[in-house]
């Protein structure tokens, strides 16, 4: 186990264009688009969606609910479990995963 401080965030918000804000430890803060995120659920229901062979490449419409974000809830000190319009709540995101996801110029930077 290591330290969850540095990685822990001090703060989170459901801002009101549906996005999710992060105020981390260590002074970074991260905003998550609804889509986005849906997009990298970290359940195994989603895992198995996206990783599903899709050979001809069929685009299956995108329900705007399910990429409404209704609440994140802290799980522990470890992570995030965010409820979406759908109803779709088993996504767990451990706030190592956040961190990774997020997606300002510093990170991207960083990431090459
Ligand atoms: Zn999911
Ligand atoms: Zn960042």
């Amino acid at each position: 186990m290591q330290n969850s401080e540095a990685s822990a965030p001090l703060e989170v918000q459901r801002l009101e264009d549906g996005s999710l804000y992060i105020a981390w430890g260590d002074g970074h803060q991260s905003t998550y688009g609804g889509p986005a995120l849906r997009q990298s659920c970290p359940c195994a229901a989603c895992r198995d969606e996206r990783e599903a062979p899709n050979p001809l490449r069929v685009v299956r419409p995108i329900d705007p609910r399910s990429v409404n974000l209704v609440t994140a809830e802290p799980i522990g000190n470890y992570a995030l479990g965010l409820v979406w319009g759908d109803g779709h709540r088993t996504g767990i995101y451990p706030y190592r995963l956040l961190r990774q996801l997020c997606d300002c110029f510093a990170c991207r930077t960083e990431r090459g």
